[in-house]
């Protein structure tokens, strides 16, 4: 079945005893054994809850793996993946990855001697080079956060395979609607529900999808023994969020193209990251990859000084941090998503204080040009 069939049937059947079509919520931390050694294939939440599973198993679907699994956060998902390492063990990452991932590797897992390079995994030689002995995974964002770079996942997970690494990607941002990585080769699959799959703000939820058993495995062990899983209404929620994901991210991504192409236009902007134009250095490679381009582009103002009187100047856009919801939002990442990366590397990496991350949501992007070119024209 096409995924549009699949998303709009997520859950559907789950509950043969009533028919109901909204998979239903099951609150019960514990479960009555028939007998010793007996089973309802379910004993402990924490372990197992029949709507997580509902939801996992719709997930694994989507993105194509053996295993999903649902976390209470993006972040509880990436810990639990970087908590598969041992002290000594390296891992690359791309140089513009989310600025959470980058605290959580340098604050916290470098403590326990897991250490991180960033390299451009836009480019594969450098890619190649980042790898040593110790390595144990590529993890990688594309498009990436903030900067929309694109990285070549057949060739990635070509290298990876060629190096005995794993080949971890976050696909928050291109959602299995767009972009399914596993196809490609890559071993794993990790998101921040919280954006695009959960859709409406409201929401915080994480997602490991694994393509081959043994990984799952070591996942699942990880999963139920530390235990940071997502709560039963949390995994109704989101799975009532996944049956809209494709008409959300379709016209998301109409509405950014429109957007994109007005941004370019105007004198006040100096440039517009969107793997959808034609010259973008990604562009090529995003065609064959992806079925879409996605909702979110990035920025930059002539005038930085604009920035404070932009974002008051808006009224459709709301200045937040976050992204992938129904509400188009407006980020500045040098001071927020990408705050705990030290000033110099950010600066390396192009996230400067002139950026701005645009998520796009569902308004009638005639709306949003208004209001952007407005906020574009105001006063300092
Ligand atoms: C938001 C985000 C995360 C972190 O997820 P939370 O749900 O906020 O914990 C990780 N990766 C990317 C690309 C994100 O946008």
């Amino acid at each position: 079945m096409d995924i549009e069939t699949r998303l709009a049937r997520v859950g559907l059947g789950s509950d043969p005893a009533t028919g109901a079509v909204s998979t239903p919520i099951h609150p019960s931390s514990t479960y009555a054994h028939p007998g010793l050694g007996e089973t309802t294939g379910f004993d402990y939440a924490r372990t197992g809850n029949p709507t997580r599973q509902v939801l996992e198993r719709a997930l694994a679907d989507l993105e194509g793996g053996v295993a999903g699994f649902a976390f209470a956060s993006g972040m509880a998902a990436l810990t639990t993946f970087f908590l598969l390492f041992r002290p000594g063990d390296h891992v690359v990452v791309s140089d513009d990855l989310y600025g959470g991932t980058y605290r959580l590797l340098e604050q916290v897992f470098r403590r326990f001697n897991v250490r991180a390079s960033y390299a451009d995994l836009t480019d594969r030689e450098a890619a190649a080079t980042a790898i040593t002995s110790d390595t144990r995974a590529l993890l990688l964002e594309t498009p990436s956060n903030p900067l929309m770079k694109v990285a070549d996942l057949v060739a990635l997970a070509d290298l990876s395979r060629s190096r005995g690494v794993l080949l971890a990607v976050d696909n928050t941002f291109l959602t299995p609607y767009y972009q399914r990585p596993l196809e490609l080769g890559a071993d794993l699959v990790i998101h921040s529900a919280t954006k695009y799959l959960g859709g409406h703000n409201d929401l915080l939820a994480g997602v490991l999808v694994a393509r081959e058993a043994d990984l799952a495995h070591r996942l699942g062990f990880l999963h139920n023994t530390t235990g940071p899983v997502l709560p039963p209404q949390d995994s109704w929620l989101l799975l009532r969020s996944l049956k809209t994901l494709g008409v959300r991210l379709k016209r998301q991504s109409e509405s950014a193209a429109h957007l994109a192409g007005f941004l370019r236009e105007q004198a006040s902007v100096t440039q517009v990251f969107y793997p959808g134009f034609e010259d973008h250095p990604g562009h090529r490679v995003m065609r064959r990859q992806t079925s879409g381009f996605g909702g979110m582009l990035s920025f930059r103002l002539a005038d930085p000084e604009r920035v404070p009187g932009f974002l008051k100047a808006l009224r459709c856009v709301t200045f937040a941090e976050s992204l992938g919801g129904v509400e188009t939002l407006v980020t500045v990442p040098s001071r927020q998503t990408h705050c705990d990366i030290p000033p110099l590397v950010r600066e390396r990496m192009g996230v400067t204080d002139d950026l701005l991350r645009l998520s796009v949501g569902l308004e009638a992007p005639q709306d949003l040009i208004k209001d952007l070119d407005r906020a574009l024209k105001a006063a300092p």
